[in-house]
């Protein structure tokens, strides 16, 4: 007994060395990369209990291989503003891991947009297109280029010079890139007729996100937000409750918190908040979700605009804000980061049931500590947010095939898949000694399937 005790011991530690050594090589490589690091840290940390159940992936250096993208351009982006000025803005594309399919992930127009977020999206990116039981790679791009205040002209000069460069690295079967923040169906539209000119082909499937008129998959747009509103219902399902009657904070305003807040909103609960980069609305009566549609969709406007509309409502500037209030359920669907420990500790206080990650790491390391000790149900963005790119891969299914699915067929795949990782997720997490933790259980059903496939293709 006490000998198979000495054996499990060592065989646990040696998987801890295994991790940390490997981690303190990609720091080495990657010196203030914060947001990979961060990405980084979150994932590996999880994966020890697979190393010491399977001492293989040690001796097929699986995470040194794993850590490191296949390839990554960067790219000079030139274009000519309305007054005639010359910009340049750098473009990326990681193309990180293609063990299970063609490389795929979103592009994010963004100031903040450096090689650090790229390569965290990208690492991220491998596991959740994992999770989704779907045959995609990971990468993912974009530019530190910012949309905001820019004529449909700029708009439209700058992803024609984008996709110049780009073109040479895509392609249906070879690397399939996808909307992000500051890229939605007007920049999708004007990348895919780029593509098309300089290719001289008409390759559907090169880009998802595209609008159905031409190719795109009905429910796209809603795939995110409808997603994570699906896996947290399961989440909620198995303790016993709902959305029904529940009050819910939505972060963001864009494409993943709109649908969110539709989704939310149809299965009976009140969203009482939202939030643009500037500041944040609370509505006690309900967000007033049509508002919302034409503000942010169609006027572009700024989410200060809403309390003109609906005088009852307040708005305050600053973003951080928005976690004061008090929810059963937040659901951060803006951007990285945006939750830290002091906002989680402030949730948690106001007495929040579960967080379910629409975005991309929007919650520390140490925010989601302190929802995981606080006993508060915490829903992954690889898993939760996995739906947008599950209905991309319907996307590309659809071009494939020259059909197109209804709203309906899509949607219920949709959910199918959500429930799927969702129960994926829980067992694995029991499976390997950490029941109810969905950030390890996710991390462990992403990273086996890809390293399994890895392993079988031989050192490549
Ligand atoms: P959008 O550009 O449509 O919307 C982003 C929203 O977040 C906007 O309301 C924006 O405000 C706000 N925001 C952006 N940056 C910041 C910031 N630094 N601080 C505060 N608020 C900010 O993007 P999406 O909705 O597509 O993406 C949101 C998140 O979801 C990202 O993390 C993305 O990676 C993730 N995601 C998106 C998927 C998709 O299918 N679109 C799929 C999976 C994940 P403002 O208008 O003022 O900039």
């Amino acid at each position: 007994m006490e000998t198979l005790q000495k054996v499990k011991q060592d065989g646990l530690q040696m998987a801890k060395d295994y991790v940390d050594e490997v981690y303190e090589k990609v720091i080495k490589q990657n010196p203030n990369e914060n947001e990979f690091l961060q990405c980084v840290k979150e994932i590996f940390d999880s994966l020890v209990p697979v190393f010491t159940k399977h001492p293989h992936y040690m001796d097929n250096s699986i995470l040194e291989r794993i850590v490191e993208p296949e390839r990554m351009v960067t790219f000079r982006v030139s274009w000519v503003d309305d007054h005639g000025k010359v910009q340049v803005n750098r473009g990326f594309r990681i193309q990180y891991n293609s063990a299970i399919g063609p490389y795929k992930g979103g592009l994010r127009f963004h100031p903040s947009v450096n090689t650090s977020i790229i390569k965290f999206l990208g690492f991220e990116q491998i596991f959740k297109n994992s999770l989704t039981g779907l045959p995609i790679g990971g990468g993912k791009g974009g530019s530190d280029f910012d949309p905001k205040g820019k004529s449909d002209g700029e708009i439209m000069r700058f992803t024609q010079s984008f996709m110049t460069e780009l073109y040479r690295h895509i392609g249906p079967d070879i690397d399939v890139p996808a909307g992000d923040i500051g890229v939605g169906a007007r920049e999708i539209g004007f990348l895919f007729g780029q593509y098309k000119r300089i290719r001289g082909n008409y390759e559907a499937g090169v880009l998802t996100g595209k609008n159905p008129r031409y190719g795109g998959s009905l429910a796209r747009k809603e795939a995110t937000g409808y997603g994570t509103v699906y896996f947290v219902e399961e989440m909620l399902k198995d303790k016993g409750l709902s959305f029904e009657g529940s009050t819910v904070v939505v972060s963001g305003s864009g494409n993943v918190a709109i649908y969110a807040m539709e989704k939310a909103a149809q299965l009976g609960a009140k969203v009482v908040a939202c939030s643009d980069s500037n500041g944040f609305v609370y509505d006690q009566n309900g967000i007033n979700l049509e508002t919302i549609k034409r503000l942010k969709e169609i006027e572009r406007k700024r989410i200060s605009e809403y309390v003109k509309i609906h005088p009852t409502a307040e708005y305050y500037e600053g973003c951080t804000g928005i976690w004061s209030i008090p929810c059963d359920i937040a659901l951060p669907c803006a951007t990285q980061n945006e939750i830290d420990e002091t906002a989680a500790n402030l949730l948690v206080s106001n007495g929040v049931k579960a967080i379910g990650e629409g975005a991309n790491m929007p919650c520390t390391l140490e925010a989601i500590d302190v929802f995981l000790k606080n006993d508060v149900l915490f829903a992954p963005a690889k898993a939760a947010n996995a739906g947008g790119v599950a209905v991309s891969a319907l996307e590309m299914s659809q071009n494939s095939m020259r059909l197109s699915w209804s709203f309906e067929e899509v949607d219920a795949k949709l959910h199918q898949i959500m429930e799927n990782i969702y129960r994926n997720c829980v067992q694995a997490a029991e499976e390997y000694g950490y029941p109810g933790n969905l950030v390890v259980g996710a991390n462990i059903a992403g990273f086996i399937k890809v390293a399994d496939a890895m392993i079988a293709q031989g050192v490549i």
